[in-house]
């Protein structure tokens, strides 16, 4: 039986009129491909630790083109979702989406999420090493781990590069984080954290884990969790509740008799020759070009140094969202650029790796004229403050945080204006560091962020609870502050605690 045989069976029923909706979601939520408030249809595409190349996007537009999709958007979890798909195309979409390679088993559901991996892995200042080869072999070895499909409730596993990512490990089910000891790769491993209901940093469960070991110890986790995982309480079904009851001692032993079963499991080391480090093209721009107006606004916010002396750019993708057209045109100005390797950002960016610093000015201003529409540059907040898709597409949301963001970015616009130390200063903490969610799942991971907010209705309105703010050393989550505000006091808020005044 194939991986889709079932999940197309029952769309099948399901556009028959034979099943319901709670019997289509039954089986199509653990491939990520959910109906939304309209009826129409999100798939979500996973993409290992978000790295897409130009092939990838390429095929994307196709098919939203082919099945007049509305728009693409990027998300919070470094997958890619096909918004409004036609519930009847569903099947048809699905073969080209697995034509092309992309994969959907795990896309959502009580199942293995889709594997994070922190931008420019390997090629930071301080890396350790490049973690994306790891996640690689661990994403391919657990598609036909089926265990890992069935579980109690979702595993998030994510693997950064350096210390200074540690709080993205510590709010996961399950963290990596590179280091070397002894000269010898090993993984500082994170264990049951979480930040939906009741969110908990996770807990250290070993120094320096040999790194071909990782994934033998999220197979071990993942037996773990099917066996002792509370399958009757979905609300306290996460890892970190089953560390609330058990203790930590007492988790942590019970890992060590799962972990001890790998061998006689079968469980499998990193293969050698899945570790080929990742290959980065040669770009295309030319070097020298005069900067246009607003480029050190941009250089600030957008490019980060890497270790060899070239920069990675984030491009701002409004609202994370790319219609058929936008994403023509993008490709066709990657192609144009030599810029062949993308990586998601969880800002709902794309992230172009090793762009030589001569060619920035060149870039920006190519940015400028090839998407006279499209604010890839960052010259308003509005699309770029950090929010989930809201209850216009979600089912569960509270409220539309899309809207709630938009609205307190044009409050920013204008305490903010183009050129200002004020904003060159800002600009990155508020497309970064200010989340808002639509409801206590929290996709921005809005507890783990300076400026994190919650939306809630109260009385039938829209409110939001505010977190304190969240610390990376060591990791601690925010915590909701007891008194919500409501979403027309938010600009005024976070401008006070910006020391902006009294705002808006
Ligand atoms: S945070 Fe809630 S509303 Fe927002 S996308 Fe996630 S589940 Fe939906």
């Amino acid at each position: 039986m194939g991986i889709h045989d079932e999940l197309l069976a029952a769309w099948r029923d399901f556009n028959a009129g034979a099943i319901s909706p709670a019997q289509l979601k039954a089986v199509s939520s653990g491939f990520g491909i959910y109906q939304q408030r309209d009826d129409a249809v999100m798939m979500r595409i996973r993409r290992t630790g978000g790295v897409v190349t130009l092939g990838d996007l390429e095929a994307i537009r196709g098919i939203l083109a082919k099945y007049a999709i509305p728009y693409a958007h990027i998300t919070t979890r470094q997958a890619i979702q096909l918004h409004g798909v036609a519930p009847t195309q569903v099947d048809a979409c699905l073969a080209d989406c697995e034509a092309a390679g992309f994969r959907f088993r795990g896309g959502g559901g009580n199942t293995f999420r889709n594997v994070l991996v922190n931008p420019n892995s390997g090629l930071h200042p301080d890396t350790a090493f490049d973690v994306f080869p790891y996640a690689r072999a661990l994403a391919d070895a657990f598609y036909s781990f089926d265990a890992a499909y069935a579980l109690p409730r979702k595993i998030k596993i994510a693997f950064v590069d350096r210390a200074a990512d540690r709080l993205l490990a510590a709010i996961q089910d399950l963290g990596f984080v590179a280091k070397t000891q002894d000269g010898r790769r090993c993984f500082e491993v994170w264990f049951a954290g979480g930040i939906g209901n009741r969110p908990r940093v996770a807990y250290r469960l070993f120094d320096a884990l040999p790194a071909e070991e990782c994934i033998r110890v999220a197979m071990a986790v993942t037996d773990l969790f099917n066996d002792h995982g509370d399958r009757a309480h979905r609300a306290t079904a996460r890892l970190r509740f089953l560390r609330a009851s058990l203790g930590e001692e007492r988790l942590t032993a019970l890992f060590r008799e799962y972990y001890a079963q790998a061998d006689a499991k079968g469980y499998p080391r990193c293969p050698e020759e899945a570790l080929t480090p990742e290959a980065y093209p040669v770009t295309a721009l030319p070097e020298g070009v005069p900067p246009a107006e607003g480029f050190e606004d941009w250089k600030a916010v957008a490019a980060d140094p890497l270790a060899d002396g070239t920069f990675a750019v984030r491009l701002f993708v409004p609202f994370g969202n790319l219609t058929p057209e936008q994403l023509g045109r993008l490709c066709v100005f990657l192609r144009r650029h030599g810029l062949t390797r993308l990586q998601l950002h969880q800002g709902q960016d794309l992230i172009l790796p090793r762009v030589h610093p001569q060619c920035l000015t060149a870039l920006h201003a190519a940015l400028l004229a090839d998407f006279p529409d499209l604010d890839l540059t960052l010259r308003s907040y509005v699309g770029h403050i950090p929010t989930c898709i809201g209850n216009t597409v979600c089912k569960i949301g509270a409220a539309d945080s899309p809207r709630i963001g938009e609205r307190l970015a044009r409050v920013l616009d204008a305490y903010l204006p183009a050129n200002t130390p004020e904003r060159r200063a800002l600009a990155r903490l508020l497309t970064t560091e200010v989340r808002i969610s639509g409801c206590p799942n929290s996709c921005t991971a809005h507890p783990a962020a300076k400026f994190g907010f919650q939306c809630r209705k109260l009385g039938g309105q829209d409110v939001l609870i505010p977190f304190t703010p969240a610390t990376a050393e060591p990791p601690t989550l925010g915590e909701p502050q007891t008194a919500p505000i409501a979403v027309d006091d938010l600009p005024r808020c976070l401008l006070a605690a910006l020391g902006l005044g009294a705002g808006a």
